[in-house]
């Protein structure tokens, strides 16, 4: 269970409204029930119920069983797309090891609106499903342009879109890596995805990044994929080829 709270050996927890409820009502424990507890900063820690009632919990924290470790600095920058597919995208993403979500509004993106709540709710049930210690940042949703002026230069972003002639993903990956390690360089440094909507890039968009020098173009295969598909094979390419 994710909390805010810091966690230490003896602390009592007071849980959140929807967490007490999951408790009691989802999972059905009772005072005395064991379950672990974790945030970024602490770690991961045993705790047990103390008391629950109707929309309120308190949790006795024991002895921690993991302490935060290194983890990837790896955004995901996508288009979005009807709702239970970023649904499916923020949970894939999670899993996947991604540190945060930047939805943005390109050309040809259909979606109006996009809910910055519930795409963080997605990612921490996922965070705590995979026992991850994080939970991706949900960044509010901008225009594609606005976010490429604000760019930080030393973050790769790899570009998925319909290229043409652009090298397939893993191959790319790999030659960045291989350069990487002749120049010592820390190929772990930070790096983004970007995902477009169904409609795909327009050609304006797809010129102004191939001008971008921290942008690498990629290709997914031969086949044009869905855009939640997208950005997962892209993000399980990623973890094959740079992840740990
Ligand atoms: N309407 C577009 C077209 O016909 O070319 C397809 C858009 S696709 C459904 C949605 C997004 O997924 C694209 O903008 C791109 O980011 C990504 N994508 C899908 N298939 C891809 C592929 N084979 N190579 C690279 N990117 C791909």
């Amino acid at each position: 269970l994710y909390v805010e709270d810091g966690l230490a050996e003896g602390r009592t927890l007071g849980l959140a409204r929807d967490q007490a409820h999951f408790l009691r009502s989802v999972l059905r424990l009772g005072p005395g029930a064991k379950l672990a507890v974790f945030n970024a900063r602490d770690g991961e820690w045993l705790a047990e119920i103390e008391g629950l009632g109707k929309g309120w919990c308190s949790l006795a924290v024991g002895a921690q069983v993991r302490r935060p470790g290194p983890e990837p600095d790896l955004w995901l920058v996508f288009a979005p797309i009807k709702r239970a597919r970023i649904d499916f995208i923020a949970e894939k993403a999670t899993e996947l090891g991604c540190s945060l979500l930047q939805p943005v509004m390109t050309r040809f993106t259909a979606v109006s609106r996009v809910n910055e709540e519930r795409l963080a709710a997605n990612a921490r049930e996922a965070a705590e499903q995979c026992e991850r210690l994080t939970i991706p940042q949900v960044r509010p949703t901008r225009s594609l342009g606005e976010v490429l002026d604000d760019w930080p230069a030393e973050r790769r972003l790899i570009v998925c879109a319909e290229w043409g002639a652009a090298r397939p993903i893993a191959e790319a990956l790999q030659a960045v890596r291989a350069e990487d390690q002749d120049e010592a360089q820390k190929t772990a440094g930070p790096w983004a995805i970007l995902t477009g909507p169904e409609g795909g890039f327009a050609e304006s968009e797809l010129d102004a990044l191939r001008k971008l020098p921290f942008v690498i173009p990629v290709g997914l295969g031969p086949r044009i994929l869905r855009a939640d598909t997208a950005a997962l094979a892209a993000l399980a390419c990623w973890q094959a080829v740079l992840g740990d």
